[in-house]
């Protein structure tokens, strides 16, 4: 017996006691696998004609064995493969059971990992695997009965493909599972979520009919088995768009995508012009747990006249849309088109400007039309959009400016810049942003007080890319973008900055000596209007932000020595200023201490660390 990898046992220990309630679509994940495998049998036989053509789903219930049966004819498995396949959970890995996940829903937890096979053991205790890969002479049985592991053995099997046993659990109180032995639960569970599958999927059925002779007023009937085709096998995209509802996308996708959540948007075109395709395109509902992380692999479905040639074209989506899933359909592409000819192909290359176009368009809509879902959409993948606008030197960013979205002070949530640029007062010539870790820190930080005090609208950069796509952006609606925390960010009249410089005049040797004193740690020391009822503040002088300095030296190759021009701001207001004065004239030695744990006390607020610990403490009690 082989045990299941770690991850694999917790999942399917969730299978096995899960109190999901949809346990029913277990049927809907066998099928779509054994289309899948079809698929690829198929692509494979434009190629080797020996592979016939007769290509098809079987699914069979015993009573008496109390077992349901799907069987295709598809590319089947190799030993390795049912060792790859079935023994792991696909790639769900460490990241998958951190502390996280504790304390969601079976629903939520499915949901993430798209468990197709193992859905089974929702409804079977036993299930059996027979499988003979495509070219392969011999076939094996995988079975496995939950959590204890499996066992892998030869068997025999005429023919390529993969034949499932489920052996049902016994009926409890709370769930009948003999339901799924009856022909009809299966013939509507079909229509119902597997109706546009692209083959066949058949079943013996019983079917009552008059007696052939029996009297007309008086009809006998007679039950008959037959085989029949439970689904219409039209698929989705080659209906015309008025037959195609909503509903009917949202199913299509959980089953062609494994997802168990509804998508948040789902698209339907049909594009005619230089080339010629349908595209189903969809928004998923959340980010999958690894979309940031170098396994994630971007794609569309390409089919060529409804074959398909590729499970996860790349090519159709630029990285920054990366999340988008959907299909992509087109007779004017060649059949045994490879991977390398395919970076190339004009075509390809038509098709992923048209569906970029559309992505896009779509979005602008939406923020439009539905914003609710559109602030979904952009709190789950709003990130990849915003790389995508800083990456490439800022290549993409005309494309993209319309479609971000920051939180604002005012409004409490995500706005997009032309929301801001629309907020503005005449007199207020820039976008005004601040940065921190989280918005509840920027909504404390000294410098923000004032600002909002006087009625201005603050972004607040929260994500380590923010401020970089501000400054490729350079500017939004001929508006540039500001940092409050900059050393020359004012919002002072003509009057208010005359009074600060004359201040600042009286006070000029006093600032000097604390900046001598803080031994180049600040490149100035002045007086400031900024603060409300903050005593100090730290702002950035030159190109570089605090933020950015943060972000730079938390990067994996940094040598963590990168420093903004700091500068320290004093504020004029405040009655530190006036005890800052008495010591100047007094007691220098105590106001190099002040300086110290002034300038530390700033660090702090700007969620910098504290740099001469040892230093700070001193000087901190020989105050006190
Ligand atoms: P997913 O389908 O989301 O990849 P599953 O757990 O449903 O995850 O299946 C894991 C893998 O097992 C599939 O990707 C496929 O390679 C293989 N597999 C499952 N069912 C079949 C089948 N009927 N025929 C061939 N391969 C299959």
């Amino acid at each position: 017996m082989k045990q299941f990898k770690t991850e694999s046992k917790r999942i399917l220990d969730l299978m096995i006691n899960s109190i999901y309630t949809n346990k029913e679509i277990f049927l809907r994940e066998l099928i779509s696998n054994a289309s899948d495998a079809i698929d690829k049998l198929k692509y494979i036989s434009l190629t080797d004609t020996t592979v016939g053509s007769d290509f098809k789903i079987n699914i069979s219930i015993d009573k008496t064995a109390r077992t349901l049966t799907i069987e295709d004819n598809g590319i089947g498995m190799t030993e390795e493969g049912l060792e790859k396949n079935l023994g792991t959970i696909a790639q769900s890995g460490t990241l998958a059971f951190k502390k996280e996940n504790e304390g969601k829903t079976d629903g939520e937890l499915i949901g993430q990992f798209g468990v197709g096979f193992y859905s089974a053991f929702m409804v079977a205790d036993k299930i059996e695997v027979y499988t003979k890969a495509y070219g392969s002479e011999v076939a094996f049985k995988w079975e496995s009965k939950g959590v204890e592991g499996y066992t892998v053995t030869q068997t025999e099997k005429d023919g390529f493909g993969t034949k499932i046993v489920l052996s049902l659990k016994a009926d409890g109180e709370d769930y009948k599972y003999s339901d799924f032995l009856e022909e009809y639960k299966i013939t509507s569970l079909v229509k119902q979520y597997s109706d546009y599958i692209r083959y066949p999927i058949k079943m013996m059925v019983t079917r009552s009919r008059v007696k052939e002779g029996s009297p007309q007023d008086k009809p006998e009937y007679e039950s008959v088995r037959e085989e029949e085709t439970l689904n219409s096998m039209v698929p989705l995209w080659k209906k015309p768009k008025n037959q195609v509802t909503d509903e009917n996308l949202k199913e299509f996708y959980k089953n062609e995508f494994h997802d168990f959540e509804a998508p948040l948007k789902s698209v339907y075109a049909k594009i005619e012009g230089a080339v010629t395709y349908d595209t189903l395109l969809f928004i998923p509902s959340r980010t999958p747990y690894d979309y940031y992380s170098k396994d994630y692999k971007k794609g569309l479905k390409l089919y060529c006249n409804g074959v398909m040639i590729m499970e996860k074209c790349e090519e159709l989506l630029p990285d920054y849309f990366g999340f988008i899933k959907g299909i992509v359909d087109s007779s004017d592409l060649s059949l045994n088109i490879s991977r390398e000819i395919l970076q190339q192909d004009r075509q390809v290359k038509a098709i992923a400007n048209g569906i970029e176009k559309k992505i896009s368009s779509e979005l602008k809509k939406m923020i439009e039309t539905d914003r609710e879902t559109y602030e979904k959409m952009f709190e789950q993948f709003g990130l990849s959009i915003k790389f995508g606008a800083y990456a490439g030197f800022g290549a993409k960013k005309e494309e993209l400016k319309d479609l971000l979205m920051f939180y604002s002070s005012r409004k409490e949530k995500l706005v997009t810049l032309a929301d801001y640029v629309k907020g503005m007062d005449e007199e207020q010539k820039e976008i005004y942003y601040a940065c921190g870790e989280s918005y509840e820190k920027i909504a404390v930080l000294p410098q923000i007080e004032k600002a909002k005090d006087k009625g201005y609208e603050i972004l607040y950069f929260k994500d380590g890319v923010d401020e970089f796509v501000a400054k490729i952006l350079n500017e939004y609606d001929g508006k540039k973008f500001k940092a409050v925390t900059d050393a020359d960010f004012s919002l002072d009249t003509a009057d208010e900055k005359k009074e600060l410089e004359e201040k600042t005049a009286e006070l000029k040797d006093m600032l000097d000596f604390i900046k001598e004193s803080l031994n180049g740690k600040v490149k100035e020391v002045r007086l400031s209007s900024k603060l409300k009822t903050h005593p100090v503040c730290l702002t950035a002088g030159g190109e570089l932000s605090i933020e950015m300095e943060k972000v730079l030296n938390a990067m994996p190759n940094s040598d963590g020595k990168v420093s903004a021009e700091k500068i320290l701001e004093i504020n004029a207001e405040h009655k530190i200023t006036e005890k800052l004065k008495t010591l100047f004239a007094t007691d220098k030695e105590t106001l190099k201490k002040y300086a110290l744990v002034l300038y530390e006390q700033a660090r702090l607020l700007e969620g910098l660390a504290i740099e001469d610990v040892t230093g700070f403490v001193t000087a901190m009690s020989e105050i006190i």
